[in-house]
């Protein structure tokens, strides 16, 4: 049914309830994480020092990780050198085209992988569609793009899905 791709298979007020260990209980070892209102405030330009000890800690557990955002700036390239991995810009989701090239960049397949992202309609339909398990996030801040917020009030009804 088409509403079913539209809803993620987790719930999570952040980042920080993703944990390693949870991931590898579920058979996952890799994460597409989504850069605006997901891992930074839209538009910054440097995560946190909590939440980039929140992906090396991901990453010295060994989980694998691609930043992929629908933005052209060169944010996503500056984060992920920081991080040391690997990325995909421009991507517009929900189109399956970034989340192949995040797969290939992480050379885990495809059931493997969860796609984090705190929009319903880039982040989960097109993890959904690329076959990922999907993880939606409670967005980080209220400054968005006026299609951002147009879009949330559409997304509004699918946020209420059961958490793990
Ligand atoms: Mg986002």
């Amino acid at each position: 049914m088409f509403l079913q791709v539209l809803r993620p298979n987790y719930s999570y007020e952040s980042l920080y309830h993703i944990g390693p260990e949870d991931l590898k209980a579920k058979g996952l070892k890799g994460l597409i994480i989504d850069l605006d209102n997901t891992s930074l405030e839209h538009g910054g330009a440097f995560l946190s020092p909590e939440r980039e000890a929140w992906f090396s800690s991901l990453l010295h557990s060994g989980i694998k990780i691609c930043l992929v955002s629908n933005n052209t700036s060169v944010r996503a390239k500056n984060i992920s050198d920081s991080l040391g991995v690997p990325y995909v810009s421009n991507a517009m989701k929900p189109f399956k085209r970034a989340f192949r090239k995040a797969l290939e960049a992480l050379d885990l397949p495809a059931h493997q992988v969860a796609g984090v992202g705190d929009q319903i309609f880039t982040d989960i339909w097109g993890g959904n569609r690329a076959g990922l398990i999907t993880i939606l996030v409670t967005p980080l801040g209220s400054r968005e793009h006026w299609w951002t917020r147009m879009i949330r009030r559409v997304e509004r009804p699918f946020r209420r899905s059961p958490s793990p």
